[in-house]
Order: structure tokens, then C-alpha cells, then sequence
């Protein structure tokens, strides 16, 4: 029997994320506050809802792809609650911190429903393709549920754990990023300055122990590599201000915990500084040039 999936948030990544459980023939009821993104979505095979409330009711499952904790946490309360069935599984793949996704899934769980965190790994060109990679956080039964709606959106659907899990996998996750792509300009930086070619840093660094992500697959300078978002200027990818909202997630989430994170908070500095010089809608290995100039 076709399932049918309530969608609210049809932005950057939502957009793409509800076409693709269109197309792999779920019957998607779309809501989102922007009319645009909603006659998007309603192009790409979704009905349109005129409210989150009306998009969740009778779903049997309800995906949420919003900006941050604070959307999530309304929406489920003032919608989500009264409007979704009973029983219904929530599934939120917006990146949001650890400790409001563990509250709404506290309260989504004594109001009968199951809910698991989903964030995503991956960009817009990974959510239109439908290739994202879900970390998801909630009991197995609820994960059980959630998997095949996930892996019509994705190419990985790995279960993290108990609620909060999939959020705690992603920042930590990101901060590793973050502080790796500083990491990695800073190397191919000093590099340069002593002398050295960076294409030929990179055949010896690539195949060595400094080998990362951010220097094999997403090198930070241009001509370098395999062609990254530096090759087209620092535009496309992922946006340096959404890195730094990861990390400014990562930091709370150490403070919460008491871990001591240290490169962490250095690179969340680092990408403060980069957003507050209106560089935040750079990709974010354009983190380089910050460090080239200071
Ligand atoms: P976006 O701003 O493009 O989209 C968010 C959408 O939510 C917007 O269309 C907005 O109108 C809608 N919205 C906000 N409040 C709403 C409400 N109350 N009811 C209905 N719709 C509402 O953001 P995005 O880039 O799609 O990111 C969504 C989430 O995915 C964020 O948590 C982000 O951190 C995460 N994420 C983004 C990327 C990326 O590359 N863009 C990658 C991984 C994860």
C-alpha cells in the first residue's frame, strides 16, 4: 500500500528530499511558509498542504527539514502534536542540537508517536540525487520504520543509537570537518611558504599520514586535486556559515557535556571571524584565503 509521507521545509534540502520520495512513488503531502519552495515541490510530484498541521494528518510518517532546533521544536509542539495520527512516525532530518532533538523525542514518545533524529551528510547536489547519508538516533523499532523512507532519499542509512544520536553523530562529525579543512589550508599554507609546490604537497600529503577528506576529496586550493568548490571561485558546496552554525552546535553540545574540545572551538572562531567579514556564503574551505591574508 503506498505510504503516505506529510514534508515540511522544502528549502535547499528539503526541496530535493521530497521530490525524490515523489518519484520513488511515496504520496508526499508538502507544507513549507514559502510559496515558491511549496509550487516547487508541487512541480515535482508532491500535493500541496496549507499548513504543517494538515500535511502530517493521516501520514504515516512526517519528515521535517528545517533551519534549526527552535523551528523543530514549534513546529512538532503547535502542529505536529495535535495534527499528526496517533502512532505516526516524526522523522527530523534538519540539523539541530543534541538537546532539543532528545526533548521533542521525549515528547513526541509520551504523546504515543515514535520519532527518530535523521540528519544529513551530504549537500544540495547529494539531497536532489538522492544520495544523502543518514545518521539516525531513536529504538530499533522506530529505525525499522524510518529506514526505507530514509533510503528513498539516500545511499547510507546507518542507525546511530538512542534518541539524540544521529544530531550527536553529526556534530561531532562536522567539527572534525571544520577543524580538518583549517587544518589542511594551514598545511598546504606553510607548504607554500617554505618553498615547496603544492600539487606536489599533495601527491606526497594525499598518500601520507597528514591524508584527509578536506585534502583528498575537497582540497582547498585551486588547480589541486580533484576539482572542489575552489576550482569554481568558493562558490557551491557547502556554505562556510552553515559550517559555522555546525560547529556553534558542536560547541554547545561540549559545553553540555563537558568535553573539552579545543581545535573545536578554534575553528569555530576561525569561521566567526570569516562569516563576520561577510564571507559566510563561501564554501567553506574558502577558509584558506582568511589564512593566506592574517
Ligand atoms: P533552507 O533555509 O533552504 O530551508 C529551510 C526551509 O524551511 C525554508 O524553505 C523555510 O521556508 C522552511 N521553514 C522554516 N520554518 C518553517 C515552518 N515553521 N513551517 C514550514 N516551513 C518552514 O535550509 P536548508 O539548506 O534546506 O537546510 C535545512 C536543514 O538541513 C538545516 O538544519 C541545515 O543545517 C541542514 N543541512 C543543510 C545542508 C546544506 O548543504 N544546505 C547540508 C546538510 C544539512
Amino acid at each position: 500500500m503506498t505510504q503516505t509521507i506529510g514534508f515540511i521545509g522544502l528549502g535547499n534540502m528539503g526541496g530535493g528530499m521530497a521530490a525524490n520520495l515523489a518519484a520513488k512513488g511515496f504520496a508526499v503531502r508538502a507544507f513549507d511558509l514559502s510559496a515558491d519552495a511549496l509550487a516547487r515541490a508541487v512541480a515535482a510530484g508532491c500535493v500541496a498542504a496549507g499548513s504543517a498541521a494538515e500535511a502530517a494528518a493521516g501520514a504515516d510518517a512526517v519528515v521535517t527539514m528545517l533551519p534549526a532546533g527552535a523551528h523543530v521544536a514549534s513546529v512538532y509542539r503547535e502542529s505536529l502534536f495535535a495534527g499528526a495520527r496517533a502512532g505516526a512516525l516524526l522523522i527530523d532530518c534538519s540539523t539541530i542540537d543534541v538537546a532539543t532533538a532528545r526533548q521533542v523525542a521525549g515528547e513526541a514518545a509520551d504523546k504515543g508517536f515514535a520519532a527518530v533524529d535523521a540528519p544529513v551528510s551530504g549537500g544540495i547536489a547529494a539531497a536532489n540525487a538522492g544520495t544523502l547519508t543518514f545518521m539516525v538516533g531513536g529504538s530499533d523499532a522506530a529505525f525499522s520504520r524510518a529506514q526505507p523512507i530514509l533510503a528513498a532519499m539516500g545511499k547510507a542509512v546507518i542507525h546511530a543509537g538512542d534518541s539524540g544520536a544521529g544530531q550527536a553523530a553529526k556534530v561531532a562529525n562536522n567539527m572534525l570537518l571544520g577543524a580538518s579543512m583549517v587544518a589542511t589550508a594551514e598545511a598546504f599554507l606553510l607548504a607554500q611558504k617554505l618553498g615547496l609546490d603544492a600539487q606536489r604537497f599533495f601527491d606526497i600529503a594525499s598518500v601520507s599520514s597528514g591524508q584527509c577528506w578536506s585534502m583528498t576529496s575537497y582540497c582547498p586550493l585551486p588547480g589541486v586535486g580533484p576539482e572542489t568548490p575552489a576550482d569554481r571561485d568558493y562558490h557551491g558546496g557547502f556554505a562556510a556559515a552553515l559550517m559555522l552554525k555546525d560547529l556553534r552546535l558542536s560547541q554547545q553540545a561540549a559545553a553540555d557535556v563537558g568535553a573539552d574540545t579545543p581545535m573545536g572551538a578554534r575553528a569555530t572562531e576561525l569561521y566567526e571571524a570569516f562569516a563576520a567579514a561577510g564571507q559566510g556564503g563561501l564554501d567553506f574551505s574558502a577558509i584558506i584565503k582568511a589564512l593566506k591574508q592574517g
